[in-house]
């Protein structure tokens, strides 16, 4: 599985939640910050335009191999 936000092939435990996966270094930058941040708008920009993205190729066309929403 890879992870949603940097790409990374995510190995052992990730956090996964509707489908995607966060590795374990983008969950703990995740929750390390906080709203105010300028790196927290990027993130959650990056997840929510990452999510519409997914949404919509849901919707458009069966998933993949392997993909899970
Ligand atoms: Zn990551």
């Amino acid at each position: 599985m890879e992870c949603l936000v940097c790409r990374d092939l995510v190995q052992g435990e990730g956090l996964e939640f509707w489908g995607v996966t966060i590795c374990q270094r983008c969950e703990g930058r995740l929750m390390g910050l906080t709203a105010g941040q300028p790196e927290y708008d990027l993130y959650v920009g990056a997840l929510r335009s990452m999510w519409e993205q997914r949404l919509r190729a849901f919707r458009d066309r069966r998933l993949k191999d392997g993909d899970q929403l």
